[in-house]
Parts: structure tokens; sequence; C-alpha cells
């Protein structure tokens, strides 16, 4: 199945994004949550690739895997940091070896404590040339997502080069484009239209972390650069000492989002940011009743 089929329906494809645990124990974990969301029916699971490649074999074992245990399709994360094109060539072998559907290709993030990123020699200086790579070398075996940000990308010079470089991605090949984490849809709206506007035609899929826990979320956001909305902090200020109550607010304003993002702006696609626990999407899931899509697992 072609990645960009999955949103060309009337019913909502769900993907699932997950991260290589450090320890044998959060391996254990991981499936445990990994065959519970199994039975949302989600299309597909990705799996992240840690800074500067750090976990490079863990991601393609983790997909392999879920692919070999539950028979649906996975997608392997790849960045261009610190690799050169023979290495970037090598990882996508391996993954074509272990039946891996679909690439999600970026540059990453500079390695901890540098600002800005820099290509090795013989690597690629961002993640439009990446995608031009897979689709000159391997033409029909993977489908492509890329990254897009409706808060423009903290490096960007301005909002519209962020946009015109996210439509060389496209241009170069992806599929379909993949949002950052946002909690503000009206943020994803516009830059939706953005997209459309400089034409942009792919799929545009929202990007949803639910907040579990106010500390890391402030982390993250602030990693990334999105907004957290001035009532969403104070509701989870609240809440402050009592976990169970953040978990309440977060998921509530997340189920609030994703309603509103296939109800109102007819998206046939939703990207969740699990952080490796089923529970909050699980819930989020369970309270909405939307067509949500079950695709036939692959043989
Ligand atoms: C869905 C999703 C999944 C992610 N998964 C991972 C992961 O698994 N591992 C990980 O380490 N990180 C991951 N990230 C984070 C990502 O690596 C960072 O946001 C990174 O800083 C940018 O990657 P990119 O692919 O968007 O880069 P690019 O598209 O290359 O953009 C990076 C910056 O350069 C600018 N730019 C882009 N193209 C050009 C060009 N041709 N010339 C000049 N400037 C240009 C852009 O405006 C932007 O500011 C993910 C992000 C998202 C949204």
């Amino acid at each position: 199945m072609r990645l960009g089929d999955f949103y060309n329906s009337d019913r909502v494809a769900v993907s699932l994004e997950l991260f290589p645990p450090k320890t044998a124990e959060g391996m254990v974990d991981l499936f445990q949550n990994v065959a519970e969301l199994m039975s949302f029916g989600p299309s597909f699971f990705t799996c992240t690739y840690g800074a500067g490649g750090s976990t490079r074999d863990k991601t393609l074992d983790i997909v392999e895997r879920i692919h070999n245990e539950f028979f649906i399709h996975v997608a392997a994360h790849l960045t261009c940091v610190g690799a050169t094109k023979e290495e970037i060539r090598a990882y996508l072998e391996d993954a074509r070896r272990r039946h891996v559907d679909f690439i999600v290709a970026l540059r990453g993030d500079p390695p901890q404590g540098e600002k800005r990123f820099v290509a090795v020699e013989g690597g690629f200086a961002h993640a439009n040339e990446l995608v031009e790579f897979i689709r000159q070398e391997f033409p029909d075996d993977f489908g492509i997502a890329v990254a897009g940000y409706p808060e423009t990308h903290q490096e960007a010079p301005n909002r519209a080069k962020d946009l015109e470089y996210l439509k060389m991605k496209v241009d170069a090949g992806a599929d379909i484009v993949i949002t950052q984490l946002f909690y503000d849809n009206d943020d994803f709206y516009r830059f939706r239209d953005r997209c459309e506007a400089i034409g942009i035609k792919v799929p545009i899929i929202p990007g949803i972390l639910p907040v579990t826990n106010l500390k890391q979320i402030q982390r993250i956001s602030s990693l990334c650069g999105c907004t957290l909305p001035p009532e969403l902090l104070s509701r989870l200020e609240v809440h402050a000492e009592n976990a169970q109550g953040q978990f309440d607010v977060g998921v509530y304003h997340a189920t609030r989002q994703v309603e509103d993002l296939v109800n109102r702006g007819g998206c046939r696609g939703i990207h969740f940011y699990c952080l490796n626990k089923s529970r909050a999407v699980a819930t989020i899931l369970r309270a909405l009743t939307l067509p949500w899509k079950t695709v036939p697992h692959r043989g």
C-alpha cells in the first residue's frame, strides 16, 4: 500500500510514533503498549532515529519486530546527522531487507551543545537532499514522510522561507508531511492553508502529543519551539501536585483537538507522538466516535 493512499478515504488513518527505549525493561514495556494500541486498528507505527544516529540499529530492530509480530506497516525515521551518503545508503539497504515500508526523512538537530547543523563531508545538509537521494537510489522501495512546522522551524530565516523549503522536500518526492506537535489547531489550519497556497498538494498530517506531565511538556515545547496556550498551561498548573489531574487535563485537550481536526478540519490522518505509552492515546481513541481506519494487515 502506498503511503499517500492511507489518507484517500472517508476514514481516518492513525499513525503511532515510538522511540527506542534505553533498557531491556523499556523494550518489554514498549511491546506491551504496542499490543494494546493494536486494538485500535492503527495504520502504521513509526520509530524515531536517535540523535546523531545513536539508535540506528535499535530503530530498525523495533520496526522489524513490529512488522513480524503484528503484520502491520512500519516506518523508520532517518536523519542526516553525522552520516555520509554511504552510511545512509547502508541504512536504507538494511531497512529494505527488514521490510520497512516508509521512511520519515529528516535532517535532524545539531548535536548537543552545537547551535548550527553542519553536514559531514559527503553527507546531506538538508532533508530535501535526503528525500532526493532516497527517490534516486531506492525509487520503488519506500514511501516517504517529511516534517512540517505549523509554528515555523526554529532555525528558519522566516515563515515564507521555511515553507519554500518544505515545498522542496515535497517536490523531491515526499508522499506526506507530518507536523511538529502543536496545541492550538488554528496554528495547524493556517499552516495547511499556507501550504496549499504555495502548491503543496500532499496530505498534511497533524502531529499530536497529549500532555501527560507538565514538566515534561514544558521541556519538550521549549526544545521544539511550540507554544503551550496560556489556558492549557494554567489548567495544568492547577494540578501541579497531582499527576492524574495533569493527565486528565492533557488528554482532554488532545481529545478536543483531534475531534476538531477530524470533524471541522476534515483531516484524514492523525499522527500521535505516543512516547511509548498506550494509556493517553487509548483514552483519546476510546473517547471519540470517529471513523478510524482499520487497514487490512499487510501479509
Ligand atoms: C514528524 C517528526 C519526526 C521527527 N523525528 C525525528 C527523529 O526521529 N530523530 C531526530 O533526531 N529528530 C526528529 N525530528 C526533529 C527534526 O530532526 C528537527 O526538527 C530538525 O531540526 C529539522 O529536521 P527537518 O527534517 O525538518 O530539516 P530540514 O527540512 O532540512 O529543515 C531544517 C532547517 O533548515 C531550513 N532548510 C530546509 N531546507 C533548506 C535548504 N535546502 N536550504 C536552506 N535551508 C533549508 C528549514 O527552514 C529549517 O529551518 C522529527 C520532527 C518531526 C516533525
